[in-house]
């Protein structure tokens, strides 16, 4: 029999899922056009993921020393050892500068040099003269707390333009009219067990990464895929999962982050032998090459034996040697998240440090404007209409096989810009909104309905830990033939155990149990199309290396993964990295020469 459960119904030009740097970019810029606009958070806007960023938002402001758009584009080109999509990696680089002024203006409390310009310090990859000049410092910073204020900016921002918010609001799943377009989305209010029901001309899923899919990651424990597993459901598509980046500096143990700013600081790495061993791995860039590289030396020095501690299985951050009061000012947070995780005194000792997984490179496939694809074999770009993705939720795809370090927020805000400046373009105010699909809707709530209830025999939490411990074991840094195969076995059959999950408390008033077995049937079809598109690439490229095919293979490879997850089925097609940038050379672009594959060395 049908579930039934009564729902009040919202109508709204746009309705963005998630109050993230990306979401509530999002909403600001829809609001300040008149779009009648509703931003839904299944936790407080201000602590969302973003509130973590310690690190910075590059864009080259060229406030420390000169600086280019088309160098810090040629970077993440490089960064993403070719994976990304060039229309949208120019787009990123070019619009950068313009959406950090404009968060300045909002109110953003960046930190200052000497003649009040904004802060800027070097991170990992970041370079000028196109990878032939020294590093550059790119990353604009408010001490090591900048995702903290741009949040709290934007959510103030938000509020000004009449931007109305359903916090606490947990989105179940989008409804899809029968010919394909996003009509809306169906919710649970998590503190009075009511359902609402979000009918919208556009839709805009914002709903950051799916970390948790891993045993020890630096991501929060909302970091779920939610956005994911509802583009999943709808019989859409995932892009690139393959490729899940490893933080170099994950707190040994914990697994809380010491920001990439730590070594832009001037911090940096040895192993058992006192040894600054970046410098042999990365004689130009030492500690600041990119993180897919840094983690892969600390992951070879440990199994070559020369790790630290008792068990020889981590890494030293030394910042001993910088002077205290430049740790107090650039890095306070690091320097007590240090002594709270660590128990270490950063002004005198070093820090225990781990890759660890910080970030997914993969997502729901869009173009530059946040639109998400849904890419067919004649056409890889098709769009969905009402739909868009934007944030660690998305793939523009900018990041294509690594990200580099202050990118994300860069991402978040010119993405999330971006998508209002297209929404402003096709949603017409004037026009009413498209009906509801009510089957749909009873769809969501039967599946919400079935989970209630579930009575089968394995604890969403046990379930959960299987799934992580996978993951992380047959996922990790380095990936063999043999692990891969193993673990799309183990994958497959876990995920199958969906339908046997037991949960205990049926309330609809704060019932995390429920919640959580939600949250796990969005993180399965996001962990299940990693490991089957990591098992699938045989070659090595950026956060993917395959030590059965240790180099990159760009005749073969130089293909987005694109994946469709029903159950524990992955059906799995390819489609082409965009290679032509915006601009030619002659618009003052970068020429094809320069951004050509090449070997990626540091
Ligand atoms: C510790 C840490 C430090 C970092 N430091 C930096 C840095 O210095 N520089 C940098 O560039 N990048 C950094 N990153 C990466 C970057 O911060 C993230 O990629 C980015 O913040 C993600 O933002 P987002 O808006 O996409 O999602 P999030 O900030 O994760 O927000 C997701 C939002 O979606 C909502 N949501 C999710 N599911 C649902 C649902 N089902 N229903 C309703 N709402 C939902 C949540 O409530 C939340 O509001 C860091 C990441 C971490 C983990």
């Amino acid at each position: 029999m049908a579930a039934a459960y009564e729902y009040e119904v919202h109508e709204y030009d746009v309705v963005v899922v998630g109050a993230g740097g990306a979401g509530l970019r999002a909403t600001l810029g829809m609001a300040e056009q008149g779009l009648r606009t509703a931003c839904i958070s299944k936790v407080f806007p201000t602590r969302s993921h973003t509130v973590a960023a310690q690190g910075g938002i590059a864009a080259s402001l060229g406030n420390m020393g000169p600086d280019s758009w088309q160098w810090h584009m040629y970077d993440t080109v490089k960064g993403s050892d070719w994976l990304g999509d060039t229309d949208a990696m120019e787009y990123l680089a070019r619009e950068a500068p313009k959406a950090v002024y404009e968060l300045e203006h909002y109110g953003v409390p960046f930190s200052r040099t000497e003649e009040g310009k904004i802060y800027q310090r070097p991170f990992g990859g970041h370079t000028t003269e196109f990878g032939e000049g020294p590093p550059v410092q790119r990353t604009c910073a408010a001490a090591d707390r900048t995702g903290h204020a741009i949040l709290h900016t934007l959510y103030g921002q938000s509020l000004k333009q009449q931007a109305e918010f359903y916090i606490e609001y947990f989105a179940i799943d989008l409804i899809m009219s029968d010919d394909g377009v996003c009509t809306g989305v169906v919710c649970w209010k998590l503190d009075d067990g009511t359902m609402h029901v979000f009918n919208a001309k556009m839709v805009v899923l914002a709903t950051g990464g799916y970390g948790r899919a891993y045993f020890s990651a630096t991501s929060a424990h909302t970091c779920t895929g939610d956005g994911g597993g509802m583009v999943a459901r709808a019989g859409l598509a995932l892009q690139d999962m393959e490729f899940v980046q490893f933080h170099p500096t994950g707190i040994y143990g914990s697994g809380c982050l010491i920001t990439e700013g730590a070594r832009g600081e001037g911090g940096y790495l040895t192993n058992s032998e006192g040894e600054r061993f970046m410098e042999r791995y990365a004689p130009h860039y030492k500690d600041l090459a990119p993180r897919d590289y840094v983690s892969r030396c600390m992951t070879m020095e440990i199994r070559e034996g020369r790790g630290v501690g008792k068990d020889g299985d981590h890494i030293h951050l030394h910042l001993n040697h910088l002077p205290a009061e430049a740790l107090a000012e650039r890095l306070p947070g690091i320097s007590e998240s240090a002594k709270i995780f660590a128990g270490v005194d950063v002004t005198k000792e070093p820090i225990p440090v781990l890759p660890t997984v910080h970030y997914n490179m993969g997502g729901i496939p869009t173009n530059y404007w946040g639109e998400v694809l849904n890419p067919t074999a004649d056409n890889p770009t098709a769009t969905v209409p009402g739909l868009m993705a934007v944030g660690e939720a998305g793939c523009a795809s900018v990041h294509g096989a690594n990200r580099l370090g202050s990118n994300s927020l860069i991402d978040l805000v010119v993405f999330g810009r971006a998508a209002a400046i297209r929404a402003g373009q096709v949603v017409d105010p004037t026009k009413a909104n498209p009906t509801l699909n009510k089957a749909a809707v009873q769809k969501a709530f039967d599946r919400f309905d079935g989970l209630r209830y579930a009575q089968g025999g394995t604890p969403t939490a046990e379930l959960r830990l299987e799934m992580q411990k996978t993951m992380q074991r047959d996922a990790a840094v380095f990936r063999t033939a043999e692990t891969m195969k193993d673990g799309v076995e183990a994958m497959t059959a876990i995920a199958g155990k969906l339908n046997d999950l037991h949960v205990t408390d049926t309330s609809l008033v704060w019932n995390s149990d429920l919640m959580e077995t939600l949250e796990l049937t969005n993180l399965m079809p996001n962990a299940l199309a990693t490991i089957v598109g990591a098992e699938a690439r045989h070659e090595s490229r950026g956060a993917h290396a395959h030590e059965d095919h240790p180099t990159r293979d760009d005749e073969n490879w130089r293909v987005h993964s694109v994946m469709r997850v029903d159950g524990n089925n992955v059906d799995l097609t390819y489609r082409p990295v965009i290679v032509d940038p915006l601009t030619t050379e002659g618009e003052g672009g970068i020429s094809l020469e320069t951004i050509a594959p090449k070997a990626r060395t540091f």
